[in-house]
């Protein structure tokens, strides 16, 4: 059984409780963030802890504890938990008051709440989808206008990936106004040449710390980048494609709505930068 974190307490996984009225439970009053964990170590922490403090204040929500605090919790949790490769899960909410009210409820007298676990997947970096590739399809965007703020609000993404299973894909790539914006859970990118094509970032994605530190891979290795936006016709037409996240890492994408890239097998930029960032990452892990 897991051990798990909730407000302060150390609990078996059976033990722990959040309130009824907690507003992440009744509103999606909430954010989150996966960290990876690789060697029994965290794979950028602290991106994943800049970006949880930008989200919490872009709601205006306290947050419970400092990066210190953090640290050592997501430390304790890999130790407890005996974790060598897995994720970290942290959900903070607007906390719990004594009513549903739409109203923002005061923090001094309602504290948020805030929850880690671990998740143990042995495997995640020698990953085999990542030799054969994922299918992904094409779905309208449906989400709201603040992607970049990472809330546990994850229903739409849910249904997308569930639209991807019923095709016989392994994902779904969202678009708007005819350009891709990001898959479900990931950040999208194509190579056309020597070329890396992905959507600036703005309010219409999450600012994803794979996809940051992945660009830097790409830089160091004198790989082009392109920030801009690009439609699934162009993506058909790519020489190859890929995705990245915290727990997929670089995961290259061989098929785009029925239409294979190139010889249908993952390609060679894809294939090397997931080398490259798996190598940087464990060399930068605390
Ligand atoms: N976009 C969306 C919509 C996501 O949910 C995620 C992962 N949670 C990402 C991109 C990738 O972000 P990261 O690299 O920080 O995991």
């Amino acid at each position: 059984m897991r051990t798990v974190y909730v407000n302060g307490e150390y609990l078996p996984e059976d033990q722990a409780r959040v309130s009824i009225f907690d507003r992440g439970f009744l509103m999606a009053d909430g954010v989150y963030e996966v960290t990876s964990v690789l060697d029994g170590k965290l794979i950028d922490f602290d991106g994943h802890a800049v970006r949880l403090e930008r989200s919490l204040g872009e709601l205006e929500m306290a947050s419970p504890v400092t990066r210190e605090e953090l640290l050592e919790i997501h430390r304790e949790l890999v130790r407890l938990n005996d974790v060598n490769e897995g994720m970290i899960y942290l959900q903070i909410t607007r906390g719990a008051p004594s009513d549903r009210d739409f109203v923002f409820p005061d923090a001094e007298t309602t504290p948020s709440t805030i929850v880690l676990f671990t998740q143990n997947k042995p495997g995640l970096a020698d990953n085999p989808a990542a030799r054969k590739g994922m299918r992904v399809i094409s779905i309208e965007d449906m989400r709201w206008g603040r992607r970049d703020i990472k809330t546990v609000q994850l229903l739409y993404p849910s249904m997308g990936k569930m639209m991807a299973k019923k095709a016989g894909a392994d994902d779904a790539w969202m678009v708007q106004d005819g350009f891709v914006t990001e898959g479900t859970s990931n950040n999208a990118y194509i190579v056309k040449g020597n070329k890396i094509i992905t959507r600036a970032l703005s309010n219409d994605i999450l600012h994803g710390i794979t996809r940051a530190a992945v660009l830097r891979c790409a830089a160091e290795a004198q790989m082009e980048v392109e920030e801009r936006n690009f439609s699934i016709d162009e993506a058909q037409e790519a020489d190859e494609a890929f995705i990245t996240s915290a727990s997929t890492f670089v995961m290259p994408v061989v098929e785009i709505d029925g239409t294979k890239l190139g010889d249908g097998t993952p390609g060679s930029v894809a294939t090397r930068l997931r080398e490259i960032y798996l190598d940087e990452s464990r060399k930068a892990a605390i």
